[in-house]
């Protein structure tokens, strides 16, 4: 650490931070507010370490690895690269390049845990200091912290932290609603001062006359969470009566209940504010008992009651766990944090565009709490369905969830649950999931559970989408559905489609590689000749497309011409006949214009994994300064970066008026994104390339 220490100094020798002071006194504070949360040496270390490199470039990775070894060169690498993470690709979006520095971000962190510990904690002592940021910086910084730092933090069960990181973001992310709250609530300090000295006051003679040891403090509510409340509530800041929150610590859990049986014996609950999280904890840990009471003169206040090891694990959470183990601080194999790296994965991997919504909404729960019919109490995200609760409850239980009662009444699936409603779901084993169920549920869980049955059982429902399609082109044809698998024509259609039983042809009619119109044309329509089962080979590129629907990848499935999508890129599926599953960029306007049109033709697809064959064609326009041979540096490079090129074309823009510019269009065909990426930002390096742009969607 001394070493460290030094090393920073000499790094950040000489440059000030913006308020004046030398910049070894931010890595320092990082360093200490690490040592707080009781992380181990190399986490310390990589905090005292974690700018040199993008401070300094005479100090490379390289030398942070000698010096402090692999451990240590890794987390810094991290953290630097994540702040540096610049997309040179200009066909992304602004929001598209948000969406993907996040997800690096993200996958960083899981990678080494320690990762997320010095970007918290940068970003906290970054705030503490942020006074002199500009202020449209300050409030991109804020927002951020507001959406993805605090919501991890949270999870992770760092309540001290949680609560600074939102009240210092708040400030600056809404300074405006920021100074009005807390305006309003400077008004009210002396009779908030008065109010919170009383009730204490009272409490510890009420817990000394029953024999009941504890300290008791009280407080302002933290602005964020008042903020919060009024924007749930949409009522104005002077409609917020309860403020204050009272903290009860004691010894044990059993005392827990004794005080609270006392505050309610004196004051009276507010009805549905009482809450046990002793007995269900929360997700990230938290145990504690919350209730609320109206005090003297109509004064309603919460009152948190908890022993004293309880507030440690509230305060410091995933800290307290490892604070106890031999002194070696963080431990990768803890519950706590395997649990919390497969959630994030799981929400990595089920987010499109929407990864920071979704990282938002599941770390960072408004709990709602509702009742099972035998009374137990299950806490979920503000938001959830009845499907929600379904697949909480057991993952049967959603597979099959064929409806629910609320408070005994029946509601459609998609009812937003409120808490303290009973909730029963009324289940029937032939009901399954079905596409549209993934726009029901809200938790990530569920969408999880639902894509992963959808994955298992694709022919179920292609069977079932086949069937429709064949009986609606059936009665095309006037003809009855009843009994259609006896009818001799139907039988000699199999026979010559090569395909066994009449369920077969639904699910490849299903598939999208049997057109029923034009297999019962061959059969009732004897004059049109049409070649009724469309080879895969001859439709298909010369490599399988590797895209699946829900993990299944038996559908014919081809790339959208419009858009060029590849590995890598937001996608998604468009059932076209005779195509089978189209492959939109999830961003192409077609593909927009034709969901709106026909949602029940489109699907959520996904890429199956890396390609390694260079099989995606993506045309390019190349706007070049006029100079000899940047044509052959561009398709030169290309070749060299194992792509290939299948058409180019050139021509100079000096007759549009354009001076000396010229355009190169590159038809190129590469293995994925990251290939794509690649060329792409080696292109823009010729000299003389002034843009490039991948066509629009
Ligand atoms: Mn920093």
């Amino acid at each position: 650490m001394r070493k460290a220490y030094l090393f920073s100094a000499m790094a950040h020798e000489g440059v000030l931070r913006r308020d004046g002071q030398p910049y070894l006194s931010h890595p320092m504070n990082v360093a200490n507010i690490l040592a707080d949360l009781k992380m181990d040496d190399t986490g310390i270390v990589a905090g005292f370490l974690h700018d040199v490199v993008e401070d300094n470039h005479a100090v490379s990775i390289e030398a942070i690895k000698k010096n402090f070894g692999e451990e240590v060169a890794g987390i810094v690498d991290a953290v630097t690269k994540i702040e540096k993470d610049i997309f040179s690709d200009e066909s992304l979006t602004k929001e598209e390049v948000e969406v993907e520095s996040l997800r690096k971000l993200i996958l960083a962190m899981i990678d080494d845990i320690r990762v997320i510990f010095v970007k918290i904690a940068d970003r906290l002592h970054n705030l503490r200091t942020m006074e002199s940021m500009p202020p449209e910086k300050a409030r991109k910084k804020a927002q951020e912290c507001l959406q993805i730092f605090a919501p991890i933090a949270n999870r992770l069960g760092l309540g001290k932290i949680k609560n600074e990181l939102e009240d210092l973001a708040f400030k600056y992310a809404y300074p405006e609603d920021y100074e009005m709250i807390k305006i309003a609530l400077q008004e009210k300090r002396s009779y908030s001062e008065n109010f919170i000295e009383d009730i204490k006051k009272q409490i510890m003679e009420l817990m000394t006359a029953n024999g009941l040891k504890g300290e008791i403090s009280g407080r302002v509510k933290h602005l964020y969470s008042i903020y919060n409340k009024i924007l749930r509530q949409n009522i104005t800041v002077n409609e917020v009566y309860d403020y204050m929150a009272f903290r009860i610590l004691v010894p044990e859990e059993r005392d827990c209940y004794a005080v609270m049986g006392l505050i309610h014996s004196k004051w009276n609950l507010i009805p549905g504010r009482l809450k046990d999280f002793i007995s269900n904890p929360k997700e990230n840990g938290y145990k504690s008992l919350h209730t609320s009471v109206i005090g003297p003169s109509g004064q309603p206040f919460e009152i948190q009651i908890r022993t004293y090891k309880m507030h440690e694990e509230a305060e410091e959470g995933i800290a307290a766990h490892w604070k106890y183990k031999d002194g070696k601080g963080i431990d990768e194999k803890d519950d706590y944090i395997i649990k919390f790296r497969e959630e994030i994965k799981e929400i990595v991997s089920q987010s499109g565009s929407d990864l920071a919504s979704n990282l938002n909404r599941d770390l960072h729960p408004k709990d709602i709490y509702v009742l099972t019919p035998q009374g137990k109490i299950i806490h979920l995200p503000r938001g959830s369905t009845p499907l929600d609760f379904a697949y909480h409850i057991h993952t049967e239980v959603g597979n099959h969830c064929a409806g629910a009662k609320i408070d005994g009444k029946m509601v459609p699936l998609k009812t937003e649950l409120k808490s303290g409603q009973r909730v029963e779901i009324i289940k029937n084993p032939s009901v399954h999931p079905s596409h549209d169920w993934l726009d029901i549920a809200f938790t990530t869980r569920a969408k999880s559970k639902i894509k992963t049955w959808l994955a298992q059982n694709e022919k179920i429902l292609a069977i079932e989408r086949g069937k429709e399609v064949f009986e609606r082109e059936l009665r095309r044809f006037k003809k009855s559905t009843k009994d259609i698998e006896k009818d001799p024509d139907i039988q000699e259609g199999l026979k010559k489609a090569a395909v066994p039983d009449i369920d077969s042809l639904y699910a490849e009619i299903g598939y999208g590689k049997i057109d029923a119109r034009a297999f019962l044309k061959r059969i009732y329509a004897e004059e049109e000749k049409e070649e009724v089962h469309i080879k895969q080979g001859a439709t298909r590129k010369s490599f399988p497309v590797p895209v699946s629907l829900g993990g299944e990848s038996d559908y014919l499935f081809n790339i959208a011409k419009c858009c060029n999508p590849v590995v890598g890129d937001q996608i998604k599926g468009y059932f076209t006949k005779g195509k089978g599953l189209v492959v939109h960029r999830a961003t192409c306007s077609n593909i927009k214009r034709l969901s709106e049109l026909f949602p029940e033709r489109t699907a959520n697809v996904s890429w199956n994994e890396e390609s390694n064959e260079n099989i995606f064609e993506i045309p390019l326009s190349i706007t070049v300064k006029n100079r000899r041979g940047v044509l052959g540096d561009v398709t030169s490079l290309v070749s060299s970066a194992n792509a290939d090129i299948i058409s180019c074309d050139a021509k100079s823009l000096e007759k549009q008026g354009m001076g000396e510019k010229g355009i190169i269009k590159l038809k190129i065909v590469v293995k994925n994104k990251s290939h794509f990426l690649k060329i792409i930002d080696k292109i823009s390096q010729v000299e003389g390339v002034v843009s490039i742009s991948r066509n629009a969607p």
